[in-house]
């Protein structure tokens, strides 16, 4: 491996977000949850959650795209998920179309954040919607009621990270020493 390879990796790893997440609650598609895995490794995401009831449960241990630099927890129950989550001190938004949901772009997500993205027909659970602190919506103004979750997950990844830009939040290591080693151990560096 060449040490700029290397030092590519450290750079990547020295900017992740620990306090800023993603929960997938029975977002099923594979393409859908390797998309949203892709942004959320640019975005500079280090860990995703997922939840899947028992009818999607083909999803789990099944490989997620981006997953060698993100990794996964996955939760029985959207309550162990809330509850996992608030016990980390995050703020939870579920992306949600209603009428009582915020523009996401009015959120501060410099706070530990966690976004909940829900299945890709019906949406969130009301479960999800009833624990969340805050609903979310990204702005329609065309014909079609929604977004591809991905697209989604894209619009409000990168509305956190613009504000984490200006607050400097990409400015100063949050990853552990010892999970940025082990990340790099199992990719095969050094
Ligand atoms: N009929 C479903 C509903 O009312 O929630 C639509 C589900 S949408 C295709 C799948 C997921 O994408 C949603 O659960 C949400 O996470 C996200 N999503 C799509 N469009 C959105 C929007 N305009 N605002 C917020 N979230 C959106």
């Amino acid at each position: 491996m060449s040490p700029e390879r290397y030092q590519r990796i450290r750079n990547v790893l020295a900017r992740r977000q620990t306090d800023l997440t993603v929960c997938l609650e029975n977002v099923h598609k594979p393409h859908n949850v390797s998309a949203v895995v892709r942004t959320c490794d640019a975005v500079g995401i280090h860990r995703v959650h997922t939840v899947w009831e028992e009818k999607y449960q083909f999803r789990r241990g099944t490989a997620m795209g981006s997953q060698n630099w993100v990794r996964q927890t996955n939760h029985d129950t959207i309550d162990d998920a809330m509850a996992t989550l608030k016990g980390q001190g995050m703020q939870v938004l579920v992306t949600h179309l209603s009428p009582s949901a915020i523009d996401f772009r009015d959120v501060d997500y410099t706070k530990p954040t966690a976004i909940l993205f829900g299945q890709e027909k019906y949406g969130a659970t009301d479960k999800a919607k009833a624990l969340a602190d805050q609903d979310i919506v990204i702005p329609m103004m065309g014909m079609v009621q929604s977004l591809n979750v991905s697209v989604a997950a894209a619009l409000v990844l990168y509305e956190a990270q613009r504000q984490r830009t200006i607050a400097g939040m990409y400015d100063k290591q949050h990853l552990p020493e010892q999970e940025c080693q082990a990340l790099s151990f199992e990719n095969g560096y050094p």
